[in-house]
């Protein structure tokens, strides 16, 4: 068994990894590079023979979550290759290509690739020639979202995509990995939290508790953040008081559809209190200028309307990446869209602690070794796991499991 990071060893995004056995070549993730410090995606330079270009040469591409680092390139897979994913991150990536496909931008080959992909059920492990892969579902801020564990050659590897334990189901990782996963052989493991370690960590839990508290303060709360952070939106939309509007713009209300349709069971994402936020509804109208409401925006249109009609003695709930904020990474439409309102943070990482990953790599107890990637500071595993043997491998470099 053999792996080879395609790109992902020394950055954070972008990832594509590739693991064969004698016989069988397949991937997890295909992702597209985030914005560089300059804030521009650079243009893509990824080719894989026989995936991206040349006779199809690869067996399966599995997806671990729906972020764009992970999933971005999955349009550049030669279509006679097989893909899976989560069935919940399926509809979610086929409900935003087709929004963004009626906006006029292309997204046809996207939309093929979607349509033809293959879903899978956690902890059902999936046999593609002589590799086993088996998803795990986790925590992490985008949904349905899954760690898989790949086993070849009489060799167990676990391929974490990103995750944390700091999210709404987040105690339930140690437990999974102790009871499903056991012993591996290797633990590739993500690393984002390792050059972002001044980033104060909350829970899901106590971030509830603090909107709780700023519904407390204001009748009229907005919340700035990705339509897909479904967990944080879930959160939030159940702390809401009661007679207080719940409001979104179309484009949410279909994602949270999705995620209702086929979670709705479960009262967490129990959606039926968020509404499509309609102007000609004067009930709703009143209800939002007298009660008070909470109202999901995104730095566009809708969110810019929404805070001109409704912004006075408002406040914005920042729920983002504070780099967004940044000098060097600066997204010039968000922080238009603060400049001179009142707003306050409230956000926490989608990503694993240095205690997260410890607990992990203590609970599947690498035998041979851990390798970093998904981390500008692949080194930081070295201090992390004193005498283990951490392999930094370099972009396209080949090792023998
Ligand atoms: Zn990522
Ligand atoms: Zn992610």
């Amino acid at each position: 068994m053999r792996i080879q990071i395609h790109r992902g060893t020394h950055q954070i995004g972008g990832s594509v990894t590739e693991i064969t056995s004698d016989d069988t070549r397949v991937f997890i993730d295909f992702g597209s590079e985030l914005p560089g410090a300059d804030g521009v995606v650079k243009p893509e330079t990824l080719s894989v023979p026989g995936v991206t270009e040349g006779e199809p040469r690869c067996d399966a591409v599995f997806f671990t979550h729906t972020h764009g680092d992970h999933i971005g390139q999955l349009d550049r897979i030669h279509p006679s290759i097989p893909l899976y994913m989560g069935a919940t991150a399926r509809e979610l990536c086929l409900c935003l290509n087709r929004y963004l496909a009626d906006k006029g931008i292309d997204r046809a080959a996207a939309l093929a690739a979607l349509e033809r992909a293959n879903t899978f059920t956690p902890a059902h492990p999936i046999t593609v020639g002589s590799i086993r892969v088996t998803p795990f579902l986790i925590d992490h801020s985008a949904f349905d979202a899954y760690m898989f564990l790949i086993e070849a050659d009489g060799k167990r590897v676990l391929h974490t995509g990103d995750f944390r334990g700091h999210g709404f189901r987040g105690k339930a990782l140690i437990p999974m990995l102790e009871k499903y996963v056991g012993q591996v052989d290797w633990l590739v493991c993500e690393g984002t939290m390792l050059s972002r370690s001044a980033e104060q960590v909350k829970t899901e839990h106590e971030l509830q508790r603090d909107e709780r508290d700023l519904m407390k303060q204001y009748k009229r709360v907005f919340v700035l953040c990705s339509s897909m952070n479904i967990d944080r939106i879930a959160g939030f939309a159940h702390a809401v008081p009661d007679g207080r509007a719940i409001i979104c713009d179309d484009f949410q209300r279909k994602v949270l559809d999705v995620v209702q349709t086929r979670h709705g069971q479960v009262p967490l994402y129990d959606f039926s209190r968020v509404k499509s936020y309609d102007r000609t509804d004067a009930v709703l109208n009143r209800q939002m200028m007298d009660d008070g409401f909470l109202c999901f925006i995104r730095a566009n249109h809708f969110g810019e309307k929404m805070l001109d009609y409704y912004g006075d003695d408002a406040v914005i709930a920042y729920s983002m990446w504070d780099g967004y904020l940044s000098e060097e990474l600066e997204n010039k439409k968000l922080t238009a869209l603060l400049k001179s309102r009142n707003w306050v943070k409230l956000h926490t990482s989608g990503h694993a602690t240095p205690d997260t990953i410890k607990a992990v790599c203590e609970t599947v107890r690498p035998r041979c070794g851990v390798i970093p990637m998904h981390s500008e500071c692949p080194e930081a595993f070295k201090e992390l796991f004193p005498g283990k043997n951490v392999i930094l491998l370099k972009d396209g470099e080949l090792l023998e499991l």
